[in-house]
């Protein structure tokens, strides 16, 4: 199958007939941010002996090539709105494949309300590679960094952490969640927010030093395995809220059906839990 045959056959009905995709027969996308809103723009690629092995199956590297996406979208409280799909193929992609493949997308994303707005097909010497560049749309000045944490906010986990790593033991690839329905409460009530890819110690530790703080953590917390603070790709969100509104919001991720936990507190810098060890997460170099 020629490069244009895959794109119109497989990679167009990812656009469902949206206006700025122009149907990929242009140069490019056509984006409408409507007024009084930003672009928030995030990419990710999994690379096949990286990210995955060379067996994957179809449907759940859509998944995790999406999901992971969408969720830096929602951590930023940006509500998903389009993607770019970049994909280097180490030879001529099945047709079985491909249909898994983009199937799987499409269910994923009508779920979270994006849609694909064009992108690249290519061949490399290297495995499979996929690249996703994620576009949100957040009111003007209200993306949530990671910087606004306040000294005394507590550290809110959505759900529970480790299911990745239990995964990976079970040799299994784990698929993180949508959460897309949180962007309105991450909006709503986190100071600063961050989706957990690399490991609750790693990624809140990211909201700490952005914030010029630190992390006393709970004492349930600290019972934890060191697998299981640094292991990553669980992709819940750790949040900064404020104490007084804490409840309301655990109230909010209860009724979703989630099993949101406190983790901690913001404390000032040098007076948060110190760990021994200094490799937090996961570091690719
Ligand atoms: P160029 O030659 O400028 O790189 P292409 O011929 O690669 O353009 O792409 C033609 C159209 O197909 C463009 O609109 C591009 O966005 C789209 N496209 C190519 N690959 C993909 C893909 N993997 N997913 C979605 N759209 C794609
Ligand atoms: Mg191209």
């Amino acid at each position: 199958m020629h490069e244009f045959d895959i794109i119109e056959t497989y990679f167009k009905p990812l656009t469902e007939n949206r206006p700025e995709a122009g149907g990929l027969v242009d140069d490019a996308a056509v984006l409408s941010v409507p007024a009084g809103h930003e672009l928030v723009v995030s990419s990710d690629t999994l690379n096949e002996g990286v990210h995955f092995f060379s067996n994957v199956d179809p449907v759940i590297l859509a998944q995790k090539c999406l999901r992971v996406n969408v969720s830096d979208l929602i951590a930023m409280g940006a509500e998903p709105y389009c993607y770019q799909l970049c994909i280097t193929f180490a030879e001529t992609p099945d047709e079985a494949w491909l249909r898994a493949f983009c199937g799987a997308l499409l269910e994923d994303q009508k779920q979270c309300g994006i849609f694909c707005s064009g992108g690249d097909t290519t061949r490399g010497q290297g495995g499979l590679s996929v690249t996703i560049t994620a576009m949100g749309l957040v009111p003007k000045g209200k993306a949530v960094p990671r910087s606004g944490a306040r000294e005394g906010d507590i550290l809110v986990v959505t759900g529970a952490l480790g299911l990745s790593y239990e995964a990976v033991q079970r040799g299994e690839v784990y698929v993180p969640p949508l959460r897309h329905a949180l962007v309105g409460a991450v909006r709503d009530y986190a100071h600063a927010a961050i989706d957990i890819s690399d490991g609750l110690l790693a990624d809140a530790g990211h909201i700490a030093k952005a914030s010029g703080l630190g992390i006393s953590y709970s004492d349930e917390i600290l019972e934890w395995s060191w697998d299981h603070l640094t292991g990553g790709e669980d992709y819940e969100l750790a949040l900064a809220v404020d104490p007084a509104r804490v409840e309301a919001l655990l109230a909010i991720l209860r009724k979703r059906g989630l099993e949101p936990f406190l983790a901690g507190v913001f404390v000032p810098d040098g007076e948060g839990t110190q760990f021994k060890s200094t490799k937090a997460g996961w570091q690719h170099f």
